[in-house]
Parts: C-alpha cells; sequence; structure tokens
C-alpha cells in the first residue's frame, strides 16, 4: 500500500504537516494546498499545535500572506483547536466551516470540555473565533484556491456538522473523522464512532457520497495519506468493518445486556495509535459506546 506519513510535499503542491500533538509522532496531522499565489489549511489540530504548523508552513516556502482559508472538517478540538491562534498570524485567512460548527467555536467552552473528558491533560484551551473571520459552507460549495476548486461535500456520521473536502483536479480528498482512524504503520483502519456524536445511519448515507468521488489522494487527519487505488480499498474497508460492527449490535438487540454487546464491539476496535497510552483504553471505550447509541436515530 502506498502511502505518505510524514510532515512534507506528497504531491506537488499538496503538503502534509505532522502536528506532534500530544508530543506524538503520527497522531495528528493537517493538509495544506498551494496554487499559485495562493494557499489553503485544512484542519488545525490540537490548540497548543499552532506553532508546530507554522514552522512547517515556513520550511515548505508557504506564505502566511498567502493562506486564505482554514477549512475545518468538524468541531472537535483535535481539528478545530489551532484555528483561532493560528488566525493571529494569519491576516488574510478566514476559517470555513459548517454552520453548527460555526456556533459552537464562537464559544468553545462545550468543545474544550469535551476535548477534556477525552484527552485530559493533553487538552489546553481554545481561544473563541470571531464571527467576521468565520465563513460558513453549504453543502456543495466551491471555493476557490487560485486556480483550483475545492469542494465542501457535507459528510455527517462522526458529528452531525462535519464537512469532507475534495479537490477535483488533484482527485485528492480530506475524510477528516468520517472514514475511521488511519493507522500509517498497520495499514489498518480503525472506526471513530465517538461517543456522542456519531450516527451510523448518517455515516452510512455519507459514505454513498464519498464512494461517487473519483480518488488519487485519501488525506487522514489521524494519520497521513493513502495514494492512487489503495484510497477506494480503505473506504470499503471502512464500509465492511461498520457494517461487522452493526451485526454484532444487531445479533444482541433483543436479549443481550448492553454492556455484553459493548464487550463485543471493543474487541472488534483496533486499539489505534492515535492516541497517547494514558488516553488510549477511554478512546475505545468512547468509541465502542458511541457506536451502540449511534445505531439509533439522533
Ligand atoms: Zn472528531
Amino acid at each position: 500500500m502506498e502511502t505518505y506519513s510524514e510532515t512534507g510535499e506528497f504531491s506537488r503542491n499538496l503538503f502534509y504537516i505532522d502536528t506532534f500533538a500530544h508530543d506524538l509522532r503520527r497522531s495528528i496531522g493537517i493538509f495544506v494546498l498551494r496554487n499559485g499565489s495562493e494557499c489553503a489549511i485544512f484542519d488545525s489540530g490540537m490548540p497548543n499545535s499552532s506553532g508546530e504548523i507554522l514552522k512547517s508552513l515556513k520550511k515548505f516556502g508557504i506564505d502566511l500572506d498567502s493562506i486564505r482559508y482554514i477549512f475545518l472538517t468538524h468541531r472537535h478540538i483535535d481539528h478545530a483547536g489551532s484555528s483561532a491562534y493560528l488566525l493571529e498570524k494569519l491576516s488574510n485567512a478566514s476559517v470555513g466551516m459548517h454552520p453548527y460548527s460555526a456556533k459552537q467555536l464562537m464559544e468553545p467552552s462545550k468543545i474544550y470540555q469535551g476535548g477534556k473528558e477525552l484527552f485530559r491533560d493533553f487538552a489546553t484551551p481554545m481561544n473563541p473565533l470571531e464571527i467576521a473571520s468565520i465563513r460558513t459552507l453549504q453543502d456543495g460549495e466551491e471555493i476557490n484556491i487560485g486556480k483550483e476548486i475545492v469542494k465542501a461535500i457535507y459528510t455527517p456520521g462522526h458529528t452531525s456538522d462535519h464537512i469532507s473536502y475534495y479537490i477535483p483536479s488533484r482527485k485528492a480528498l480530506f475524510c477528516g473523522d468520517l472514514i475511521g482512524l488511519f493507522n500509517p504503520k498497520t495499514m489498518k483502519l480503525s472506526p471513530a464512532c465517538m461517543y456522542p456524536s456519531f450516527n451510523y445511519q448518517s455515516f452510512q448515507v455519507s459514505m454513498e457520497k464519498i464512494r461517487a468521488v473519483d480518488l488519487e489522494f485519501l488525506i487522514f487527519p489521524h494519520f497521513g495519506v493513502v495514494i492512487g487505488n489503495d484510497s477506494s480499498i480503505i473506504v470499503e474497508d471502512s464500509l465492511a468493518t461498520h457494517q461487522r460492527l452493526f451485526k454484532i449490535a444487531e445479533k444482541h438487540k433483543d436479549n443481550a445486556k448492553k454492556e455484553e454487546i459493548l464487550k463485543e464491539v471493543k474487541a472488534e476496535m483496533d486499539a489505534s495509535a492515535t492516541f497517547p497510552d494514558s488516553v488510549r483504553e477511554r478512546a475505545v471505550e468512547f468509541m465502542a459506546k458511541g457506536f451502540i447509541e449511534g445505531l439509533n436515530p439522533h
């Protein structure tokens, strides 16, 4: 499987940044697109990651004034965390997002609290975004970065406000946490059905949208880039894993206690490399619970 999982230019004018979140390699990454004199960043990592991101942009020779957008996939602290801090240095940038993310990020205390529940001390406070810096995006909306088109595709499932970003001319998709957590070491994918926001029905509908997209680069925040035909294989793999979990949950629907279903679903989860040791078990717990709760329509 061809993958890319470090800081650098993985294809001409497409960059990947390892933010070294929680002092770990290959935990949280962001994606950067350049076209001519304009650039966009996709996601912003944890609140304390702006320094590492700015350092990498400098290394790529990217002028901070050329950055027009930070596009956020969803509201979670490990994706939206640094956006307000980055904006202090990016004088020409707006932050593109779902309208619901906007509501949350103007007053981010709830997101910070949610982040604390999972990441504990690794979660540091977030600064609020000002309304003037926010650009809300509609489903299917296209934004120009230089001569490149970035298409916002609503893909709820992991959260209700989730957006995936597609660059048609490059066949590149930044998929956020929709498809799952990709571990570039094992090449395995783990579901990202985080409690309490995951919804299985929405996930299935969103995955059909992704299946219809032509892929050359599948870019994960957790973690790295899958290149070529393997991108589509990973999408199918994710669907199959979720279906397997669904069958386990169905099997026990009528008789079993919730704890038993939880145990079985948990056994199916790869204790992914995404999380620091002290957080990993809790993360798996959250995901197993998220999957069971997410079977009911929200
Ligand atoms: Zn998330």
